[in-house]
């Protein structure tokens, strides 16, 4: 996962100073991968969407030489925006503000080593709003340009139309990822339909046991790795099509 000893050559992780000296300002993009420490129902480990954004950066990064882009991946960031998910043990978050700052210090980092461009290559909605505000910020004050990836929002229609509307969290989705990708991670004999409590139109929920009961929403037992394979293999596409045409329009 974020420590991991089969580093590929595109992997900051594996680097030395003078690989890096030479990487990172002749790279197109950084990749920071983000995800989170935060339950995922009973039959998913807290490390879901870190897992999910260690496999999906992967696949990212390795394809991005089709689309004449280079990349170098930075080491995942596993910790993320949680506090909603603390009423379930395992649950590790950083405060909005921290997790603000860890990135944007991370970003100032990479930007006196040479960085151009950064892709924020999320993979937990937690940390939607704290990422963007981060981003706004080191564009502004760190010269470097920001792309911010939610992964999900580029399979968002397919996801929909195979599993319906509830297909977020623990769910559907994320089981089917976490089955192609890390299969002996998943407690199959514990997936369950997951139990609504609520469903609010505007109201926000406090806490996530507001409106499950397991932690998920969706149905886990309806997951399709070999479809998510499909998915994935699309979604990479589509992203890598976004990057590359934003870099155009720079001129
Ligand atoms: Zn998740």
């Amino acid at each position: 996962m974020t420590v991991r000893l089969d580093y590929d050559s595109f992997d900051l992780g594996g680097m030395t100073w003078e690989d890096a000296e030479e990487a990172i300002p002749n790279a197109d993009f950084l990749v920071l991968p983000t995800g989170s420490v935060e339950q995922h129902s009973i039959h998913l480990p807290v490390t879901v969407d870190t897992l999910r954004a260690e496999a999906l950066s992967r696949e990212l990064v390795e394809s991005a030489s089709e689309h004449d882009l280079s990349m170098v991946r930075l080491p995942t960031l596993p910790y993320g925006y949680s506090e909603h998910h603390m009423n379930y043990a395992g649950t590790i978050t950083l405060s909005a503000e921290t997790y603000m700052h860890v990135v944007e210090e991370i970003a100032q980092s990479m930007a006196k080593h040479g960085a151009k461009r950064l892709v924020l290559l999320n993979c937990h909605g937690g940390n939607r709003s704290p990422l963007k505000l981060a981003g706004d910020r080191i564009q502004r004050d760190h010269g470097v340009k920001v792309f911010f990836v939610h992964w999900t929002d580029f399979a968002r229609d397919k996801l929909k139309e195979r599993f319906g509307e509830e297909w977020g969290h623990a769910g559907d989705h994320e089981t089917s990822v976490i089955e192609l990708f890390y299969p002996d991670l998943v407690k199959s004999d514990k997936k369950e339909s997951q139990t609504r409590k609520a469903r609010f139109e505007a109201r926000q929920y406090t806490y996530f046991d507001d409106i499950t009961e397991q932690g998920g929403l969706g149905d886990p037992t309806e997951s399709d790795a070999e479809f998510l394979e499909e998915i994935v293999a699309e979604t990479t596409e589509k992203i890598l099509s976004a990057l590359s045409e934003d870099m155009e329009q720079e001129g």
